[in-house]
């Protein structure tokens, strides 16, 4: 089995984060993607929206999408949650995981927790921005043959905005499922 791990913190999930999620599905003829919703800080959650709430917006999502799941690693142990611990609960003999990000996120691979481990357990799938071509040479020459990066089409949109657009009323229509769309408003999320 292909295995995709996408992690995020979603708030809220958004068409950037699902078109990242089937393209990788596509160019990386993965069987299934796991997204994976990271727990927001207790410092930081305050005024956004609670752990449950993110998980129900991915679920709502990724509904009928049959090689997209919610996984619930993540969320579920305390924080802080890193890729390496989360990759190690998804391992087994039968999966090859693929652990996928944007580029902006790969930059800074040599802060994050054990990456050598972590490569050492699955391979990187990295979205390639067009008009924004990723530089491999940047990153050490020993993790290279463990990142396969794949083209990805450059939609402009951010959580950031979304959170944005409804604290000040503006239209989120497009921008995240109407699903979602629908919950932020029950919910009256991001006001
Ligand atoms: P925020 O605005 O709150 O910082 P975000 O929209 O960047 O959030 P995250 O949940 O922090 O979303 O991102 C999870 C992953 O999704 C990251 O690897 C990031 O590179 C990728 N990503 C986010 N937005 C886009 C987008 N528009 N296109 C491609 N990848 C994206």
């Amino acid at each position: 089995v292909r295995l995709g791990i996408f992690g995020g913190t979603f708030d809220p999930i958004h068409i950037g984060h699902m078109r990242l999620a089937i393209e990788a599905a596509e160019a990386l003829n993965l069987d299934r993607v796991v997204l994976e919703v990271a727990k927001l800080s207790p410092l930081k959650n305050r005024c956004f929206a609670s752990d449950e709430d993110r998980v129900r917006m991915a679920e709502l999502a990724t509904e009928g999408e049959l090689k997209l799941a919610v996984g619930c690693v993540e969320i579920s142990r305390p924080v802080p949650s890193y890729a390496v611990e989360t990759v190690e609960h998804y391992q087994n003999d039968e999966a090859e995981i693929w652990f996928l990000m944007g580029a902006d996120s790969l930059l800074t691979l040599d802060q994050w927790k054990d990456p050598d481990r972590l490569l050492s357990l699955c391979k990187l799938g990295v979205a390639e921005r067009p008009g924004h071509p990723f530089d491999i040479t940047g990153i050490e020459t020993k993790w290279q043959s463990r990142i396969e990066i794949f083209p990805m089409r450059q939609l402009d949109v951010s959580s950031t905005e979304i959170r944005d657009r409804v604290t000040t009323g503006m239209s989120i229509r497009g921008l995240v499922a109407d699903s979602v769309r629908h919950f932020i408003e029950e919910r009256r999320l991001y006001r």
